[in-house]
């Protein structure tokens, strides 16, 4: 459904990313890549990206906490791949602490990274989109957009930001032809961020690894089990396809009930 598509994924070196990515590269798309990593790395994926799938696969390179980076990861893949159709914002980072012992400089990274990031490239990339007649802009929230926990107050504070931003983009192009902005909001996804957050909880909490995933990562999370990659890479498909057209401004959820309670 996608081909002749070029999608931008931001953060696509790992996780979520990386799963996104496979995900249109399979429905057809272009895929340009972006994200930190070792060289021989990036390189094994996108070799794998067009073996499997027989599409093109591209990287480059950008520090995204810089507004000036995002802006030159839209033109540059603009100017290399002849368009940016789908915009996935998904780079982003966690820390957990409590307020009054948050590092102010990983406050700021957070919001550099997570929420503005996401402005800066979709800024850049919607002139294109709305010359071209199509373009799918698709921001990787959380349910952390939606609820809040305690000792995550950058992370909750910049995805509210980032679901905010995404109605805000969508009714600004409510009227363009068949162009859409929209956020995903998962619950627990097994990927090194987590795992990082893990070991942050574990220390919070005096407790062992495998007792937080179980008493406090997948306590939120009704299903008891986190969610893949690959099933949100498939909303991400949907939402990128003519089937999602209508579908903007929306915040969906992939959380295993987390954001019914
Ligand atoms: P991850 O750590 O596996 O991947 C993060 C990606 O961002 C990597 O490719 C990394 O290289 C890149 N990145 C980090 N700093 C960057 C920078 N300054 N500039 C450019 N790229 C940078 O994390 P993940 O779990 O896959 O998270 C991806 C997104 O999904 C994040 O926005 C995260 O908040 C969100 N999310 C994750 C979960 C989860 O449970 N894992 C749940 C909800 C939302």
């Amino acid at each position: 459904p996608l081909s002749g598509k070029v999608a931008l994924i931001t953060g696509s070196t790992s996780g979520i990313g990386l799963g996104i990515a496979r995900g249109l590269a399979e429905a057809g798309a272009s895929v340009v890549l972006n994200g930190f990593g070792d060289p021989a790395e990036i390189e094994r994926i996108k070799a794998a990206i067009k073996a499997d799938f027989g599409v093109e696969a591209g990287f480059i390179g950008a520090d995204l906490m810089k507004g000036e980076e995002a802006t030159r990861l839209v033109t540059e893949a603009e100017a290399a791949f002849g368009a940016v159709d789908i915009l996935v914002n998904n780079a982003g980072i966690q820390h957990v602490a409590a307020i009054d012992e948050f590092p102010v400089d990983k406050w700021e990274a957070i919001i550099a990274l997570n929420l503005s990031a996401t402005f800066y490239a979709t800024r850049a990339a919607l002139p294109g989109m709305r010359k071209r007649g199509f373009g799918r802009v698709i921001n990787i929230a959380s349910v952390h957009g939606l609820v809040a926990s305690p000792f995550k107050s950058a992370y909750v504070a910049a995805k509210h930001g980032v679901v905010g931003f995404t109605k805000t983009a969508a009714l600004e192009t409510a009227e363009d032809q068949n162009l859409t902005v929209n956020a995903i909001c998962p619950g627990y996804v097994r990927t090194p961020l987590v795992d990082g957050q893990i070991a942050d909880q574990a220390k919070v909490h005096g407790l062992s690894e495998e007792e937080v995933v179980k008493r406090v990562i997948l306590a939120s999370q009704p299903n008891k089990r986190f969610v893949e990659v690959e099933e949100l890479a498939a909303l991400a498909v949907f939402l990128a396809s003519d089937a999602g057209r209508s579908t903007t401004g929306s915040s969906l959820t992939m959380d295993g009930a987390w954001t019914a309670r």
